[in-house]
């Protein structure tokens, strides 16, 4: 079913009009092929298949209009730069309306002259007097001309700088007529499966979506709820289902190490926590104990709220393999988190008589080597650091297990990577996952449907929920007051600064500033100060002094995010607080509500709030689950979002909408089965068709 022929290997070259400059243009628009010309869909439509009278138009809609111009002048706008403008005035005996040019060249200056006939195309508004369109479209007709309109919708193209809608809509017509004649975009799915679910074909459904007829349900095409977009998301939800099982299947081929051993270090370091395993860790760790004694590897997702105690479940898997006689390394993605991790797991480990290792991209020189060494000679049974774990100069003696905290921050890709890593050619490595950010099941399933999957869906006893406030920033007097009055009474505070600039010196300055000033203000409390910008050592000796409640008030920017445990810490005020996610919001109060104590979260705002602000604000003070939370999150945000995976690449859709698609998940499952068990061979076109030439799709082996 491969041929050269296919849309997917026809360069947009090839089309007319398409120079090796404009080429490079689409690039940014991500199209490089004729098929991507295709699923480059539409944001909206214009209706240009109607002329409108001019009495019956209304404000706020593009319109088509024909009408005489009675009068034309160039004037200047009064405002600013004084500006040259040629206004026309025209009516069509229904109505009148100005037209507002502010380029215009002699040429046009001459044609758009009292008694032209004009059509023309633009959005109408109220002006200062009248009813007017700003530089509409348009055509100057001869006497008794009569030209057609369109006779289908046309379409407005998401564009780029250099890309204008016109080059989109002719590159669409060509590409649009080279799939009416040839068989360029073959359908995979079978006649059954397309009648059983009333789907088009593609052809058709594409058709539709580049070009609806003039009596096309508008609000559906635009929400993506027309059954041509819907074939086109099943198309491409089943690609990503499919080439996450392939990847899956791939993956059970391989041998990994079968972990067996008495539990005994497991027992002891058990034994040795100040506290009972909640029932929901004893579950995931019984299901993970398992899972490692088995001779295909581990890969699961462990998913469980923040502070719901994922650290000793992470420790307990390493245990299983250090006493099988392997290592073990976590991984953290930032280097505050991996230094918790490697302080709780020398404190854990050590007292058992193991050796852990520390490495992260900050560490450098003899000490760095010393740490290799210790990993390569097999010395250090487990360790810890950042992704600086997995470069290429980093060699394990006997890597059984990896572990991945806070799997969110890193895409299926990276998760690959890190696979072929611990791998020799016969055995690779468990993997174990870790998220604090609840993802709702059935996205779970999609989106790490190369994963096997378990909850921690209870916290520790004796936590209460972190009671939430939002107030605005005119009253920071109010919220330093009650700083002082949680310090007074023996508590310790987090200020985090986030800032409205992407820049992270600024970010770094402004906790500086903050903490300078909450200093002076606050003569009796010792205040912290830790930033992206201080030297690892230092940040370190800060953490260290607050968790010893040496430091009162620790005044942070976002590193402190995710994973810091300081359970005395009963209140976070977090600034700026409507420009986070509810994600990072979540995370950010989580450092809070650690200890039996009642906790408090300050969200301070700037005004004016958006309305998704206010929203995130909302969700916030009213929901304490990070389940729930999540599920706004997706809601007000979108999956690619949420998911993290318009940087990591895992799960880019280009039609498909996890949230709005919803609903055809079950069916797909259904129909992936059709195709595996009666269609082999259109498995691996659909994946290539939607997810390319990858082998991390599962494609290759
Ligand atoms: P997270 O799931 O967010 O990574 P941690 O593993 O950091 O959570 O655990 C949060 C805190 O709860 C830590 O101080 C940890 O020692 C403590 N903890 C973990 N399990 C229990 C438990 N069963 N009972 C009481 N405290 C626990
Ligand atoms: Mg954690």
């Amino acid at each position: 079913m491969e041929n050269s022929d296919t849309a997917d290997s026809i360069p947009v070259s090839a089309l007319k009009g398409i120079g090796p400059r404009i080429a490079e243009r689409l690039k940014k628009l991500n199209i490089e092929t004729v098929q991507d010309v295709l699923f480059h869909l539409p944001l909206r439509y214009e209706d240009r298949t109607r002329i409108i009278p001019i009495g019956t138009a209304r404000p706020g809609h593009s319109v088509v209009v024909e009408g005489v111009i009675n009068h034309a002048e160039i004037t200047f706008s009064r405002r600013g730069k004084s500006r040259r403008m040629l206004l026309c005035h025209i009516s069509d005996g229904t109505g009148s309306l100005l037209l507002r040019f502010f380029y215009f060249n002699k040429q046009q200056q001459s044609r758009l002259v009292a008694g032209a006939r004009i059509r023309c195309f633009a959005e109408l508004r109220y002006g200062a007097s009248a009813l007017e369109m700003i530089h509409p479209e348009y055509t100057v007709l001869s006497e008794h001309e009569s030209v057609a309109v369109e006779d289908k919708l046309t379409p407005v193209y998401p564009t780029t700088e250099g890309v204008h809608q016109t080059l989109l809509r002719k590159i669409t017509d060509q590409a649009l007529s080279l799939l009416q004649q040839k068989n360029i975009l073959p359908e995979y799915l079978p006649d059954q499966i397309l009648k059983k679910y009333n789907m088009p074909s593609l052809v058709d459904a594409l058709g539709y979506v580049h070009r609806p007829p003039p009596d096309a349900d508008l609000s559906e095409l635009l929400e993506g709820r027309h059954r041509s977009q819907q074939k086109l998301a099943f198309e491409e939800l089943l690609a990503q289902h499919l080439s996450l099982q392939s990847l899956r299947q791939k993956m059970r081929k391989h041998n990994s190490y079968q972990l067996a051993s008495a539990n005994h270090l497991i027992y002891q370091f058990i034994k040795s926590l100040p506290f009972d395993l909640t029932a929901a860790q004893q579950k995931v760790n019984q299901t993970v104990l398992d899972d490692l004694e088995q001779a295909s590897p581990m890969m699961r997702l462990v998913q469980g709220d923040v502070g719901s105690g994922k650290t000793v479940v992470a420790a307990t898997a390493c245990l299983k393999a250090v006493e099988a006689g392997y290592q073990a390394a976590i991984m953290a993605p930032t280097e505050i988190l991996a230094e918790q991790h490697y302080q709780n797991f020398s404190h854990w480990l050590q007292p058992l008589g193991l050796k852990v290792a520390w490495l992260s991209g900050k560490l450098k020189g003899k000490p760095r080597q010393a740490m290799l060494e210790l990993l390569k000679t097999g010395e250090a049974a487990v360790a810890v650091g950042t992704h600086a774990l997995f470069q290429d100069e980093v060699t394990f003696a006997k890597l059984a297990l990896i572990v991945i905290d806070e799997q969110h921050r890193f895409g299926v890709h990276q998760r690959l990577a890190l696979r072929e890593k611990g791998a020799s050619s016969a055995q690779v490595p468990h993997q174990l996952i870790m998220t604090a950010t609840p993802i709702p099941r059935s996205l779970a399933m999609t989106a790490y449907a190369d994963l096997d999957y378990s909850v921690i869906d209870e916290l520790p006893p004796g936590r209460t929920p972190v009671a939430t406030v939002a107030i605005p920033e005119s009253r920071r007097d109010e919220v330093i007051q009650r700083v002082e009055k949680a310090g007074a009474s023996g508590r310790q505070i987090y200020w985090v600064c986030t800032l409205i600039e992407e820049s992270d010196a600024l970010q770094c300055q402004a906790a500086e500033d903050t903490a300078a000033l909450l200093t002076e203000i606050l003569p009796n409390m010792s205040v912290g100060l830790v930033h992206g910008r201080m030297k690892a050592t230092e940040k370190e000796q800060v953490m260290q002094a607050f968790k010893r409640g040496e430091i009162n008030l620790l005044v942070a920017t976002t590193v402190i995010e995710v994973g810091v445990d300081v359970p005395n810490a009963t209140l976070i005020i977090i600034e700026n607080a409507e420009r986070l996610g509810l994600a990072q919001l979540h995370q950010l109060r989580g450092r809070v509500g650690r200890g039996i104590q009642a906790s408090h979260c300050v969200l301070m705002y700037r005004t004016p709030l958006s309305e998704l602000a206010k929203s995130r604000l909302a969700v916030m003070r009213e929901t304490s689950s990070g389940f729930d939370i999540a599920k706004k999150d997706l809601e007000l945000r979108g999956p690619g979002e949420v998911l993290g995976t318009r940087q990591t690449g895992l799960m880019q859709l280009r039609i498909a909408d996890i949230v709005r698609d919803e609903h055809l998940l079950d069916d797909i499952k259904q129909v992936a089965e059709v195709l595996y068990t009666h269609f082999p061979d259109r498995v691996r076109p659909v994946i290539r068709r939607w997810l390319g030439q990858s082998e991390q799709y599962g494609l290759i082996g």
